[in-house]
């Protein structure tokens, strides 16, 4: 089934995301094709085509997302919900390695994110 998200949605967004995946934070001009608008809740987890549950994500990140509302914090073995980079903030959850390069997570969140969405194994990752 298509869904309908119309142009103005998207576009509010992308300017709300300001334009770089809400997960691995790649920005649009280093990713090959063009970032996806996504459900933060899955709409196959009952997630609406609402504008509060659509952000950006490049398409690795939307892929290893798939269905996931959770994800288990390698750390405490806890499960938590997954980050939302709408209502979240990515730096409160996430670093960057000194170099650039990799992700690492600050919280049980931040942690259980980086393994859902193997954030380091995004060719992305270090821009
Ligand atoms: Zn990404």
């Amino acid at each position: 089934m298509s869904r309908y998200i119309s142009e103005l949605i998207k576009a509010r967004v992308r300017e709300a995301a300001r334009d770089r995946c809400g997960y691995c934070q790649s920005l649009q001009k280093y990713v090959l094709g063009i970032l996806e608008i996504e459900h933060i809740i899955p709409t196959a987890a009952s997630g609406s085509d609402d504008e509060d549950n659509l952000w950006l994500s490049c398409r690795l990140c939307n892929g290893y997302k798939g269905m996931q509302t959770s994800a288990v914090d390698p750390v405490s073995n806890q499960t938590v919900p997954l980050f939302n980079p709408r209502t979240q903030k990515w730096s409160e959850h996430f670093a960057w390695s000194e170099d650039g390069v990799y992700v690492s997570g600050l919280t049980a969140c931040g942690r259980g994110a980086v393994v859902a969405l193997q954030l380091n194994n995004c060719p992305f990752a270090h821009f």
